[in-house]
């Protein structure tokens, strides 16, 4: 694809207007492949905008099934497909969103063993998994795979959001560098023990979705290294920054 057809040309006005992203960068983002783990309350934002933004092909990752009590901030899923596999269900409503865009279902557990053939039919990878070991898992695969990594976590009224560009630039710290243990499982809260307000993952997928289109179009200044703290519940939003740890698990050197 060289040039953008009049639909397209419509479609897409208001973001090529803006200088950031014009006609080249449209065809970039029409181009591109991003891995969107988890198709939960993250994913579902962060999706419909990246589709909505003719982010070219999606491959969305999740094995599970759609019930009544995802449906409170799960927004790509509906009454109607209760029962179905979510990534069948993301699939018909990025669908209906914009039909330019090629969803790729991979209704399996992200594990050691799938995750780098999933990381490798993307240019990056957007997390909205809801486990510590997930993002762990992630975080190292990014560094193998040599792909930016956009991460979130919800829980209550708070959540944090950050990109980390290990796998690409040798001076980025990791999900490692700031969190160096992985917690016992079930020693921490989770949004099914906890709860989650549903527009807070709505704004944290949607912020996602905007670092992911930055990084994507290499513009703006990306928020690697920076840690964003989120609290609705009080109005807050924190930027705080954090450094490579040297003796990192995953991306010291050597
Ligand atoms: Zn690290």
């Amino acid at each position: 694809m060289t040039e953008l057809s009049p639909a397209q040309l419509e479609r897409y006005s208001r973001q090529l207007l803006l200088k950031e992203v014009g006609g080249a960068g449209q065809l970039r983002l029409l181009q591109a492949q991003v891995v969107v783990v988890g198709a939960g309350g993250l994913g579902s934002s962060a999706a419909c905008y990246l589709a909505a933004a003719g982010v070219g092909r999606l491959l969305i990752a999740d094995d599970d099934r759609v019930e009544l009590s995802n449906l409170q901030r799960q927004i790509l899923h509906t009454t109607d497909r209760i029962g179905q596999a979510k990534t069948d269900s993301a699939r018909q409503a990025l669908y209906a969103l914009n039909p330019e865009v090629e969803v790729i279902p991979f209704a399996a557990r992200v594990t050691l063993a799938t995750v780098d053939d999933l990381l490798r039919q993307g240019d990056l990878v957007l997390d909205g998994s809801d486990s510590f070991a997930t993002r762990h898992l992630l975080n190292e695969a990014c560094f193998r795979a040599g792909k930016p990594l956009i991460s979130a976590a919800v829980l209550g009224f708070e959540g944090q959001l950050s990109t980390f560009r290990h796998g690409v630039d040798p001076q980025a710290p990791c999900y490692r560098c700031l969190y160096p243990h992985l917690p016992e499982p079930g020693a921490t809260p989770t949004c099914r023990s906890a709860g989650v307000l549903g527009a807070l993952t709505g704004i944290l997928g949607a912020w996602q979705a905007a670092e992911a289109i930055k990084e994507l179009l290499g513009v703006g200044d990306s928020l690697s290294g920076s840690l964003l703290l989120f609290n609705v519940l009080h109005g807050q939003v924190q930027r705080i920054r954090f450094g490579k740890n040297p003796a990192c698990g995953v991306c010291a050197p050597g």
